[in-house]
C-alpha cells in the first residue's frame, strides 16, 4: 500500500507599522511596530496556513477569511491556522513535515524561535522533528531590508492519514 501524499507552499508579506502588537508565530515580540493586517498580521502562521490550503486544494486564505468579512476583523491567526487544519484532518492528512522561513531584518527573532516552532508543533497537531523553522534576513536589501515589513514562507509535505 502507498502512502498518498501531497504538497504545498505559501508565502505571505506584512508591512511593520506604528500601534500595533508584533505577533509572529504566534508569539507576541516587543518590538516598536507591529504587522499590519486585518488580523493579527502574523506572516508565519499565514504563509503556513496558505500552504496546507494548496496542499489539500482547497484555495487561499483569502478565499477562506477574507478581509471583507467583518467576522475575521482582529481575529487571531493561530485561530485562522487551527481552522485550517481543521479542514485538512477532515480532507484525512496529517503533517509529513513542513519547512518554514521567516525573512526579516529587525528586530532579531532568534530569542523567539523555540517558542514559535513549538506553536507550530501545538497548532499542527504533529511532532516537534517534523517542523523546521529557520530565520533569514535579505542582507539590508529591497523593502524587507530596510525594515518596512516581514515576510514568510513555507512548503508543506502532507501525509493521508492511517486510517
Ligand atoms: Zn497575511
Amino acid at each position: 500500500m502507498s502512502t498518498k501524499m501531497r504538497i504545498g507552499q505559501g508565502y505571505d508579506v506584512h508591512q511593520l507599522a506604528e500601534g500595533r502588537r508584533l505577533i509572529l508565530g504566534g508569539v507576541e515580540i516587543p518590538y516598536e511596530r507591529g504587522l499590519e493586517g486585518h488580523s493579527d498580521g502574523d506572516a508565519l502562521l499565514h504563509a503556513v496556513a496558505d500552504a496546507i490550503l494548496g496542499a489539500i486544494g482547497a484555495g487561499d486564505l483569502g478565499r477562506h477569511f477574507p478581509s471583507s468579512d467583518e467576522r475575521w476583523r482582529g481575529i487571531a491567526s493561530s485561530e485562522i491556522l487551527s481552522q485550517t487544519v481543521a479542514l485538512m484532518v477532515e480532507a484525512g492528512f496529517v503533517i509529513g513535515n513542513l519547512d518554514a522561513t521567516i525573512i526579516a531584518e529587525q528586530p532579531r527573532l532568534s530569542p523567539y524561535q523555540e517558542a514559535m516552532h513549538a506553536n507550530l508543533v501545538d497548532l499542527l497537531r504533529t511532532a516537534s522533528e517534523r517542523i523546521n523553522l529557520k530565520l533569514t534576513s535579505t542582507d539590508r536589501l529591497g523593502a524587507i531590508g530596510r525594515g518596512q515589513g516581514i515576510a514568510s514562507l513555507a512548503v508543506i509535505l502532507l501525509e493521508e492519514a492511517s486510517a
